[in-house]
């Protein structure tokens, strides 16, 4: 599976805790993920990461127009409720290209255990077929 991961500063550590805790499986999948969030998951856990752009810099963008051609099957995306962030607009745009693609999106650690146990067992097994398909014109 295809597996974007996206912290805010202040929930980077969170990140790394939950890639740290999930490894294994992260492991097997292929991980893409904003400039700061990726650069971090890859030293401190070692997992080979596609980096973009930082996110206020557009790699929210960039990981949305994967998400716009069907090649993303999963988002995780820590978001920080309490701080403004300067490129809002771009993440308001991530989160809703997710659900027009129905793309499993977890914006907090409690959501992305759920999605994380459901991606070992298969449950995503569903993306395969779908991911790729849809064309609209
Ligand atoms: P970053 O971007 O991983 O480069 O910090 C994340 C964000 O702020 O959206």
């Amino acid at each position: 599976m295809e597996i974007a991961l996206i912290a805010h500063d202040k929930k980077k550590d969170d990140m790394i805790r939950f890639v740290t805790a999930y490894q294994d499986i992260f492991a097997q999948h292929r991980l893409y993920a904003t400039g700061t969030t990726g650069k971090r998951i890859n030293e401190e856990t070692n997992l080979p990461v596609i980096r973009f752009q930082s996110g206020p810099y557009g790699g929210d963008q960039e990981i949305g127009a994967l998400i716009a051609n069907n090649k993303l099957d999963m988002v995780i995306f820590f978001r920080d409720p309490l701080t403004a962030q300067p490129h809002e607009p771009d993440v308001t745009a991530l989160i809703r290209l997710c659900d027009v693609y129905s793309v499993p999106l977890a914006t907090n650690m409690g959501t992305a255990e759920v999605l994380v146990r459901g991606l070992e067992k298969g449950d995503l097994q569903w993306r395969s077929i779908i991911r790729g398909e849809t064309r609209h014109e």
